[in-house]
């Protein structure tokens, strides 16, 4: 169980969350970072006391220094200060809970320090999944998922004795606001649109991600690297209600779920406290009023950016970190207004027939990839 936590990105949606648990729990927090919500970064500083919060750019540390001059907690900001906050000695665990693969660097720094990860920046899997799992292995710390459906494939995965007996992951997909709907239909789609999720209330990059369902390549990807399982025995099941968070089936064809109702709390709190649980602040889950949950497949001939990571995975080496990154830049041009959601799905494809991918060796490897799919995505949208 964590004694004391880092928090990477405590602003956003997961971290206000996660602190809300360790309030709950009396988790000590060590460290706190936001990009640019200083109000939110300087409350939370109050209340959590931690030794060091960490802003985007050095005059925001500036500002929140001056304001922060009553307290005993320091300010640094950027890179450097997230990867001090992940490697913070204090903490015993780093939650991951920034967007996008700005994760990685730190999360290796953490890695490197001997934290436990408790990971929601999926990214981070996404573009550096072999480096990451391979640190962690060498330095023999955990990598607890935060992700609802890894943790509930994690849940499920406490009564496998031995790997052979596990057949194959079955992920679900909410599907988010466009399941159903045909490629035609979406063509003139809002960014409002696409940000009214239906089951989740989550930060705007995870949610545009939900909606054109890269999301769930991603979770496949994460879900490679985080339980080695070959991509071929993962599949996904589009379930509308997001109640099952996902399954595994067993070589007897035994299929085990995890159920509850859509709380990001239930998975947060059980990666922190891991492997003990303790009562959570949601609702309890009343199946009789829900009466029916639905199943059906996904529609990768719709939602292109399945296919994408599928291919990328195939591909393997820096081809993820090359989807990865593209989809990071689309989804801004998206929310800016740049570009059409549908081009997000065909921006991410062309990146992967168009960028070099090559093995990852080093990070660098890695830094290259991402930055030569967005300049591509700069280039060609
Ligand atoms: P939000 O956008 O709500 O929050 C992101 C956090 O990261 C904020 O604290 C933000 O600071 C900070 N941040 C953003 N950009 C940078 C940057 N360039 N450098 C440093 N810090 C930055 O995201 P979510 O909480 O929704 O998602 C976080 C991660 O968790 C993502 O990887 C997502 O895929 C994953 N996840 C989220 C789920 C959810 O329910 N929200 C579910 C499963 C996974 P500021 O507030 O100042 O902008
Ligand atoms: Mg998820």
């Amino acid at each position: 169980m964590t004694e004391n936590l880092a928090v990477l990105g405590s602003t956003g949606s997961i971290g206000t969350q996660t602190l809300s648990v360790c309030e709950k729990l009396g988790i000590r927090v060590s460290a706190l970072t936001a990009n640019s919500n200083i109000d939110l970064l300087e409350k939370q500083v109050r209340q959590f006391k931690p030794a060091l919060a960490v802003m985007g750019s050095e005059a925001l540390a500036k500002e929140l220094k001056l304001r922060l001059a009553d307290t005993d907690t320091r300010v640094s900001y950027g890179m450097a200060g997230l990867c001090e906050a992940a490697a913070i000695p204090q903490a015993d665990t780093v939650l991951t809970a920034v967007v996008g693969m700005v994760g990685l660097k730190p999360t290796l720094a953490a890695i490197e320090e001997k934290k436990n990860i408790a990971l929601a920046n999926k990214e981070t899997l996404v573009a550096g999944g072999s480096l990451v799992m391979k640190n962690a292995r060498e330095n023999g710390v955990k990598i607890y998922p935060v992700d609802s459906e890894h943790s509930a494939v994690f849940q499920c995965l406490q009564g496998c004795p031995e790997k052979k007996a596990l057949k194959r992951l079955i992920l679900t997909a909410s599907g988010g606001p466009f399941f159903g709907r045909s490629a035609e239909s979406l063509e003139n789609v809002t960014v409002e649109e696409a940000l009214n999720h239906p089951n989740w209330s989550m930060g705007a990059k995870i949610t545009i991600d939900s909606a054109t369902m890269m999301n769930k390549g991603l979770e496949i990807i994460e879900a490679r690297w985080l339980f080695d399982v070959p991509v071929a025995k993962i599949d996904v099941v589009v379930h509308r209600e997001s109640v099952v968070h996902s399954m595994i089936e067993y070589c007897d064809n035994s299929v085990i779920a995890q159920l509850g109702v859509p709380d990001m709390k239930i998975p947060i709190q059980y990666a922190l406290t891991y492997p003990e649980r303790y009562p959570c602040d949601v609702g309890t889950l009343d199946l009789a009023e829900l009466g029916t949950l639905t199943f059906a497949k996904p529609d990768p001939e719709t939602f292109v950016c399945l296919k994408a990571c599928k291919r990328a995975m195939a591909k393997g080496g820096t081809a993820t970190a090359i989807v990865n990154g593209a989809n990071e830049e689309a989804v801004r041009l998206f929310l800016d207004r740049k570009i059409s959601f549908l081009k997000i799905g065909e921006l991410v494809n062309a990146s992967l027939d168009n960028v070099k991918s090559k093995q990852i060796i080093t990070a660098e490897d890695v830094f290259e990839a991402d930055k030569a799919a967005r300049e591509y995505i700069l280039a060609n949208y």
